[in-house]
C-alpha cells in the first residue's frame, strides 16, 4: 500500500518555536515538507526555519500567532498568499502548563492560560483551518493532546481537563468529518523533556530539571517521529489516537524512578 508522500506538501505546525513543534518541523523538513510555521517568539522561529532549510524543508514560511488571538488566527489563514493557502496538514502542538497545585488553591490567571491556549486557540486554528481541507478533499488534522488527558494526576485537574478537552475535540472532529477524506490523530505523549515544565514553573528551572531526575523521558523528536508516522499511513488509514510514554512511565499516576 503506498504511504502518503510529504514531498511538496504544506504542514502548518503551531508552537513550532522550541520543543515538540520545532522537533516536528525538522521530521516533516527531512522528507521535503513545505513548513509553515507558527509562534509567537519571532527570534526562535527564524532560528527553526534556517535548521528546517538545511535538512530538505522545499520552502518555509513563519508567521508571528498568539493562537489565543482569534481575529489574527482566521486572518493570518485567509490572508497567506496562495502558494501557501492549500494547508495539506495541520499540526495543532501550540500548549503550556502553567502551576501545580492544588484545585482549590490555584492561580486563576494560570488556568485562563492554559485554556484559552490548550482548548480555545485549538478551536480557533482548526475552525480557520478544516473548511479548506474539506473543500480540497484532502487533509490531515494531528492535534497534541496527552496521557493528562486520559487519567488526571494530583495538583493538575486543569492541565489534565484542558487535554481531556483536547482528546474530546479530536474525537469530535473525526466524527465531524466522517464522509470526507480528513483525517484526524490525537498524539498523547507522557513526560517529555522539554521547555514543558520550565514554562510551567514561571522559569523555575530547579523545580522544572526535578521532573525528569532519576527517569529518561521522551524526547521532542520521539514524538515528531509518531506524528509523522500518522501523517505518513495510506490515505484510508485513519490512526485516532498514539499514546506513547517512556518505560519509565506506565501513565499520570505510575513513574519509576531510579534512586
Ligand atoms: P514547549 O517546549 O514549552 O513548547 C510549547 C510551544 O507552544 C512553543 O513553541 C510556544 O511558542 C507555543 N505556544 C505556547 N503558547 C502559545 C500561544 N498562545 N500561541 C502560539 N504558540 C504558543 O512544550 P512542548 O513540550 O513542546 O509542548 C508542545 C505540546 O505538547 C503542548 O500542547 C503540550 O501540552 C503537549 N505535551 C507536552 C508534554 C511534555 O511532557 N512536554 C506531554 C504531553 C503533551 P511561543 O512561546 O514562541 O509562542
Amino acid at each position: 500500500m503506498p504511504i502518503t508522500k510529504m514531498k511538496g506538501k504544506i504542514v502548518l505546525i503551531t508552537g513550532a518555536s522550541v520543543g515538540i513543534g520545532a522537533a516536528t518541523a525538522m521530521a516533516f523538513a527531512a522528507e521535503g515538507a513545505k513548513l509553515l510555521l507558527a509562534a509567537r517568539r519571532a527570534g526562535k522561529l527564524a532560528e527553526v526555519a534556517s535548521r528546517a532549510l538545511e535538512q530538505g524543508a522545499a520552502a518555509v514560511h513563519s508567521v508571528g500567532l498568539d493562537v489565543r488571538d482569534r481575529n489574527a488566527v482566521q486572518r493570518i489563514i485567509d490572508e497567506l498568499p496562495p502558494e501557501w493557502s492549500e494547508i495539506d496538514v495541520l499540526v495543532n502542538n501550540a500548549g503550556l502548563s502553567r502551576g501545580l497545585e492544588k484545585l482549590y488553591t490555584g492561580r486563576i490567571d494560570d488556568w485562563e492560560e492554559m485554556i484559552d491556549t490548550n482548548i480555545k486557540g485549538l478551536l480557533y486554528v482548526s475552525r480557520a483551518v478544516v473548511p479548506g481541507m474539506v473543500e480540497r478533499k484532502r487533509g490531515h488534522v494531528v492535534t497534541l493532546g496527552s496521557m493528562a488527558g486520559e487519567m488526571v494526576y494530583p495538583n493538575g485537574a486543569v492541565y489534565c481537563a484542558t487535554k481531556s478537552a483536547a482528546l474530546a475535540i479530536s474525537d469530535g472532529l473525526r466524527e465531524d468529518l466522517l464522509g470526507t477524506p480528513v483525517r484526524v490523530t490525537s498524539v498523547d505523549p507522557g513526560l517529555v523533556e522539554t521547555d514543558f515544565s520550565l514554562v510551567r514553573f514561571h522559569g523555575n528551572a530547579d523545580r522544572a530539571a526535578k521532573v525528569y531526575k532519576g527517569l529518561e523521558p521522551l524526547k521532542a523528536e520521539d514524538i515528531a517521529d509518531a506524528i509523522l508516522w500518522a501523517v505518513t499511513r495510506p490515505a484510508h488509514v485513519n490512526i485516532a489516537r498514539i499514546t506513547l510514554s517512556t518505560v519509565h512511565q506506565a501513565n499520570s499516576l505510575l513513574i519509576h524512578r531510579e534512586q
